[in-house]
């Protein structure tokens, strides 16, 4: 009987995993890796605050492409939802935890499906951290000390932690002040007040540290540094979009300039009817990845160089409860958004010394922190990532980075990975935010319940072929 492994459970591993058992068409055993606090849940779903919001309303959070509803039926059946209209829960943006409650009953019910469906599943609370790859075989090296032999791999282990920042004193970042996961509950709960804390980055995890470190009673300012300093925009009306711009896209190559001057056009209309620039960034989502992958790689470096800050604002947007909770800090003078480069972080004694430059007072400012917590988004070059797993398979040969360091490079049609010598492996797919590179969106539930099913039906058909059925 063939073995599947699937590396990492979070949204991604857990909904090929249910799409797996779902598409069955002869037996075969599962084997599903991750540690037993993110099992199901990943990072997203496991917030430090039962505050903590999603990002994208209710309606559009199905787990599944072909039940677009299944997530808010989900919650209009839950008791503490009793009595509240289902277009207002629709358009709610809910507690994240909710989601993870929501992945783990999925999950509960395909595991009682399993058995009749013929499929063995066998749950590793463990991380791996060694692969060995041949033309018939993967195997897996757990810390636990336990080996996993599978005849295809799925590597689902999502985003990595942030980069550390360029700076000499790298000594620092092994400093109990210096916060290098921002989504571990730690981080928010430790500073003591005595000095106000840094927050390094400007996006949603920016806005998820400063919230939940106000309701862990921390009452000092609070500061964020970024070279660009743009205020986190908020989401608009859900149920207001703008779609004149479908109909530009076509499939054959269109220049980056082109392309350009098509949203320069749409926002300019979308502006004149009252509608903000980010709703038509919103309505290019749809055909973003093909977009990117015709893009030339010179275009691509462009892009992230001047555009990349425009589209990540415009793009990744906060619930406007959580941007009012913000402004009302600001107003208050207990949060300040700096604009500017880090230079350097030193200790001293009960706390640390912050350079940067200024970008808006033209002038290097030097401050003392009680803590730096490091919210800068997960560091995409997996040669400065912190897993031993993925660094310790490029160097082998076994995967290789796309060619810009976003993440891994792998085949956007069947999600089989690369290896050293760019030919795909038939064994070994890869799914979720390490496929930035290769597609642009690669992060969202609305990409990766596609890329689930993608990749189980891939599988199933695979199997069947392998045992000649
Ligand atoms: C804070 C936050 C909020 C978000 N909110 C939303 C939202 O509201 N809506 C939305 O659509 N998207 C949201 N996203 C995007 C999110 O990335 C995806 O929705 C999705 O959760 C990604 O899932 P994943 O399984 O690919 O990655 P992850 O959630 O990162 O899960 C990867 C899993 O792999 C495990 N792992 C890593 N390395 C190993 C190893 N070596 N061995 C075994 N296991 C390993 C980890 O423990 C983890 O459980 C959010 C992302 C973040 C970070």
């Amino acid at each position: 009987m063939k073995t599947i492994a699937i590396i990492g459970c979070g949204f991604s591993g857990t909904m090929t995993a249910i799409q797996l058992i779902k598409n069955a068409a002869e037996p075969f055993s599962l084997v599903l890796i991750d540690h037993p606090g993110h099992f199901n849940r990943g990072i997203a779903y496991n917030p430090s605050s039962k505050k903590q919001l999603l990002n994208v309303t209710a309606a559009r959070m199905s787990a599944f492409q072909d039940k677009p509803d299944d997530f808010l039926n989900w919650v209009v059946g839950r008791e503490e939802f009793t009595g509240i209209h289902r277009d207002v829960l629709a358009n709610t943006y809910l507690p994240r935890y909710f989601y993870g409650e929501y992945l783990e009953s999925l999950w509960s019910e395909a595991l009682q499906s399993s058995i009749a469906q013929n499929v063995t599943v066998s749950i590793k609370h463990a991380l791996a951290t060694g692969m060995e790859v041949s033309d018939q075989e993967i195997t897996l090296l757990l810390d636990n000390d336990e080996k996993v032999t599978a005849q295809f791999g799925v590597i689902a282990t999502g985003n990595c932690l942030p980069g550390n920042p360029d700076i000499k004193n790298t000594g620092i970042f092994n400093h109990p002040r210096y916060y290098r996961n921002p989504w571990d509950a730690y981080a928010v709960k430790t500073p003591d007040l005595k000095f106000p804390v840094l927050i390094l980055g400007n996006g949603l995890t920016m806005a998820d540290t400063v919230l939940g470190l106000v309701e862990n009673g921390f009452d000092n300012e609070i500061h964020t540094l970024s070279p660009h300093g743009f205020t986190t925009l908020q989401h608009g009306q859900p149920a207001i979009g703008y779609t004149a711009i479908a109909g530009e896209f076509h499939n054959n190559r269109q220049s980056l300039t082109d392309l350009l001057r098509i949203v320069i056009k749409h926002i300019r209309l979308a502006r004149n009817q009252g509608l903000t620039a980010a709703t038509v960034i919103d309505a290019i989502r749809p055909f973003t990845q093909q977009i990117w992958q015709n893009l030339t790689i010179r275009e691509k470096r462009l892009f992230l160089s001047r555009l990349r800050h425009l589209w990540d604002t415009a793009r990744h947007r906060i619930p406007s409860q959580i941007h009012d909770k913000l402004m009302k800090l600001e107003a208050s003078g207990k949060l300040y958004l700096h604009s500017g480069k880090l230079i350097e972080i030193t200790e001293d004694g009960d706390c640390l010394i912050v350079r940067f430059f200024d970008h808006q007072k033209q002038l290097t400012q030097e401050m003392r922190f009680s803590a730096v917590i490091n919210c800068t988004g997960p560091v995409t070059d997996l040669m400065k990532a912190e897993s031993g797993l993925l660094k310790k398979c490029l160097v082998n040969g076994i995967l290789v980075q796309d060619e810009l360091n976003l993440g891994i490079a792998t085949d956007p049609k069947t999600f089989e990975v690369y290896d050293g010598l760019h030919e795909s492996r038939r064994n070994l797919f890869a799914i979720g935010p390490l496929l930035k590179g290769v597609l642009w969106e690669s992060t969202a539930v609305k990409e990766l319940r596609e890329q689930a099913e993608a990749i189980s039906k891939l599988l199933i058909n695979k199997i069947g072929q392998s045992s000649g059925g």
